[in-house]
């Protein structure tokens, strides 16, 4: 079935209530009154969760730990087989299996389903789990598989999930006694800027000439988008030569707009791309390890990948710095962002070429992108529903605003 593109987004309402479609609360094993009060848009961002994993809060005179969270160590790794279909070099799927057939879990939380319309499930073979691979970049129901698991009374879980997933799964599992006796391991993947299916299909005929054939979208390190399309080609547009279009509120969820956790700091190893070096192939990741849990589940691959030392090089602040006029205006004045004319492609070249010599790399690019996703979304909560700034934004992400003067 092929799904309508909206010739436009219209301008968001922001008096609903927000909603990630985590799933947690559209299942049926438990009562919706129970699983909303884990709704993270309920509990807020971090709050009593990260003290509760780690025995304290992040120290935010620490720089890393301000932008990355509470890990035990952090490293870039590749695959010496990396895994077909994968979204990067397969490392999520990768560890998944082998915690499943060396007996750590008898199931694992995920998702099946094509790319734009990803379905929940409970992977319970090796296939199911293979199946479960690559990426959805669209809101996904993840949690409806915890109701199965919990109905088919399966004691060992892997959750695989963003940080909305995740949060809803800490929060339930300590404020009610039904995964009481249920040992839950997390593999986090980062995440920033979801949104629903129609409106990435808006995004991708505002992008492409090809539409119906892109099968991923990634804002690469390098600083352009890297279009995949079906037939293995790959477009590359310069950040800066976006469509407006695509920028304007409203094409990204609300609830994403309102999300202050992007590196997954309450999953036991999170797992992604954009803090190692830039790889034209796609398969050096970046890994956080947060847990004793993560270290295991890190163990069980790990003499399946290269391990090499997280590096980084520039300085994220001043990069930081001078995108905060022009994302305050994305909030502030969303008709001028509207109106706005794409950059010549030259001169976008030209920019990122300037960024690949100056701008920050490694571990300073994932700070840079963490830092002004925290001060965008701020400003959103701050300026378009204020009234939910004490309950969502979390002390940490307070402080790092107000390194910035705002
Ligand atoms: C919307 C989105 C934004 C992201 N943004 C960033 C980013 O800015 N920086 C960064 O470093 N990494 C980001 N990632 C994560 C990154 O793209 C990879 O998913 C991650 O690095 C794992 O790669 P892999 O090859 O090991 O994954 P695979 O082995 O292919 O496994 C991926 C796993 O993630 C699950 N999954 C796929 N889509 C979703 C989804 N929407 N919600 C929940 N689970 C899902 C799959 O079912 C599978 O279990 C993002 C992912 C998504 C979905
Ligand atoms: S974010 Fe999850 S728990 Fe909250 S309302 Fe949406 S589906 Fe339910
Ligand atoms: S950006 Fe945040 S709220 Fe949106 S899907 Fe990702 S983790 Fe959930």
């Amino acid at each position: 079935m092929t799904m309508k593109i909206p010739s436009k987004i219209e301008n968001p309402r922001y008096d609903e209530p927000l909603c990630s479609r985590c799933g947690l609360c559209m299942g049926n094993a438990w009562p919706e009154e129970e699983t909303l009060q884990s709704c993270v848009f309920n509990t807020g961002w971090l709050g009593i969760h990260e003290e509760r994993l780690f025995g304290r809060r992040r120290n935010s005179a620490d720089k890393n730990e301000l932008a990355f969270g509470i890990t035990r160590r952090r490293f870039n790794a590749r695959m010496n087989k990396p895994i077909e279909g994968a979204q990067w070099g397969g490392i999520i799927t990768r560890i998944a299996l082998k915690a499943f057939e060396s007996g750590l879990v008898d199931g694992v939380v995920t998702l099946h389903g094509s790319h734009l319309q990803p379905k929940a499930a409970l992977a319970t073979s090796v296939a199911e789990i293979i199946e479960s691979k690559g990426n959805r970049p669209v809101l996904s129901p993840t949690l409806i598989a915890l109701h199965t698991a919990w109905k088919k009374g399966i004691k060992k879980l892997l959750v695989i999930g963003a940080p909305c997933h995740i949060h809803a799964v800490r929060d339930f599992k300590s404020r009610h006694q039904y995964l009481k006796d249920t040992e839950i391991h997390v593999v986090g993947i980062p995440c920033t800027d979801n949104l629903e299916a129609a409106h990435m299909r808006y995004v991708f005929s505002q992008v492409s000439r090809n539409p119906e054939s892109i099968i991923s979208l990634e804002f690469m390190q390098d600083y352009r988008v890297h279009i995949k399309h079906e037939n293995g080609k790959t477009e590359k547009i310069p950040y800066f030569c976006l469509p407006p279009s695509v920028l304007k509120p409203g094409v990204f969820s609300n609830s994403c707009m309102s999300c202050f956790d992007y590196l997954n700091s309450l999953s036991d190893i999170t797992v992604g791309y954009f803090g190692a070096p830039f790889s034209s192939d796609w398969k050096l990741q970046w890994l956080l390890v947060r847990t004793e849990k993560g270290e295991r589940l890190f163990d069980l691959i790990r003499n399946e990948v290269e391990v090499s030392a997280e590096e980084g090089r520039g300085d994220a602040i001043p990069s930081v710095k001078a995108s905060i006029k022009s994302t305050e205006a994305q909030i502030l004045k969303p008709e001028l962002t509207g109106q706005r004319k794409s950059m010549p492609k030259p001169f976008g070249e030209l920019l990122c070429f300037l960024q690949s010599i100056k701008g920050p790399r490694g571990i300073e690019f994932a700070r840079y992108s963490v830092h002004i996703h925290a001060i965008r979304n701020y400003l959103f909560v701050k300026h378009l529903t204020p009234d939910r700034l004490k309950i969502l934004v979390p002390e940490h992400i307070l402080e790092l605003v107000r390194g910035y003067g705002l």
